[in-house]
């Protein structure tokens, strides 16, 4: 029943993939601190030999995470880039990549820095427009990687039928599913072949760990993807996959919250002088508002907003507020704000990010779980800055 597949999201995010200790009974999963363990005799193990091929703690996460996302299987890495490192390397010269353009800065990075001079060329698309992923797709293109919604400026594109052209096409969708997190949406259950997230974000959720998942359904997809796990090395240690393993347990309570403030705020920010344009999926000007609704089940905690102001005095906004932390990251129960051309997607050349309409003034807000009037007040007073 509690590791029942079919039950409850919140049942799920309490106990799947944890079963009380049974040498003590203890009801959290323990972190094993260990690298290695004892064997009866040559290769007669309980399962476990070398932590870097696998440990219970982490076992526990990925079981864990696997369930969230409605997936048969998932891979704990150590971060969200090794995990899509991992699925990169699926990949051979030649081979053709097409990402979403408005994407997270060190996604863009690995490909453009790391894997073009591997001989994998990528195309950076809009994919919330069909015909730009029709025009990219070439007999060599192996992967499609998206995010919906996106980094910074939440657009969302349709998962469903992005995934079904990739099946035609014989292409395989990676969705980056970070900023919904498996509460909002499920690209598996769209038809998407991989999911991954950054752990970091909101299913960490406290901003005290790093760390990184893929999760999927296809069995043969498992084992390539674990051998190189376990080649390469990047994989967590057990106490970072406890304090994830520990976020899930309140995720859907902490989604709820940041999905309602968020919403408010990107209601009252709509209404301020001062604002030229709020991007939130939830709202009824968003421009993708329909397939998110559609897709997703409330919004999300993230807000981006364009000021009627200089570059100059949009960086005094985002350094003059109280509440929000002027930092890289998101998705922790605190508030943060971010200048992403400077900042998270800094890493992207300007010529591209103007293609991309990521503006110089637009602020990024990770709304947090605080007291919603607070937040409210305090982006009052920093908007007071701008003259
Ligand atoms: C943070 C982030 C990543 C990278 O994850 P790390 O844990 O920082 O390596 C990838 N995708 C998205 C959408 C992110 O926000």
């Amino acid at each position: 029943m509690k590791n029942d597949t079919n039950a409850g999201f919140g049942t799920r995010a309490i106990h799947a993939g944890q079963e009380p200790d049974p040498t003590t009974g203890a009801i959290m999963t323990p972190v094993y601190l260990t690298s290695t363990y004892v064997q009866a005799a040559p290769n007669q193990t309980k399962g476990y030999d070398y932590s870097r091929t696998c440990n219970p703690t982490r076992t526990a996460l990925e079981q864990n995470l696997a369930a969230l996302e409605g997936g048969t299987w998932g891979l704990a890495f150590a971060s969200g880039m090794a995990a899509i490192h991992c699925v990169l390397n699926l990949l051979q010269s030649g081979d053709h990549v097409i990402a979403g353009n408005d994407l997270y800065g060190g996604t863009f990075r690995i490909l453009r820095t790391l894997y073009a001079k591997f001989g994998i060329d990528t195309t950076f698309v809009d994919l919330t427009q069909p015909k730009q992923l029709d025009a990219a797709l070439r007999p060599q293109t192996r992967l499609v990687l998206l995010e919906t919604p996106t980094n910074p400026l939440l657009r969302c594109c349709d998962l469903a039928a992005i995934a079904r052209r990739c099946k035609q096409a014989g292409v395989m969708t990676l969705a980056d599913n970070t900023f919904a997190t498996p509460w909002l949406q499920n690209p598996l259950a769209l038809g998407c072949d991989l999911v991954v997230h950054s752990t970091t974000k909101y299913l960490g959720g406290h901003s005290d760990v790093v760390g990184g998942v893929l999760i999927g359904s296809d069995p043969e997809l498992r084992p390539k993807l674990a051998h190189f796990q376990n080649s390469c090395g990047g994989t967590p240690g057990p106490m970072d996959c406890f304090l994830v393993l520990r976020g899930t347990k309140t995720l859907h309570v902490r989604m709820q919250r940041h999905c309602e403030n968020a919403l408010a705020i990107a209601r009252w920010l709509e209404t301020h002088p001062k604002v030229e344009r709020v991007h939130y999926p939830w709202l009824k000007s968003h421009p993708n508002h329909a397939i998110a609704k559609k897709q997703m089940r409330a919004g999300g905690g993230m807000v981006s907003v364009e000021l009627k102001a200089t570059v100059a005095q949009a960086k005094k906004v985002a350094s003059s507020m109280h509440l929000f932390a002027l930092a890289e990251s998101l998705g922790g129960v605190e508030s943060l704000v971010d200048h992403p051309t400077s900042m998270t997607h800094a890493s992207i050349p300007a010529e591209e990010r103007r293609r991309a309409g990521l503006q110089d003034g637009l602020i990024r807000l990770s709304v947090g779980i605080e007291d919603r009037d607070d937040l409210i007040a305090d982006l009052e007073q920093a908007l007071a800055k701008v003259k």
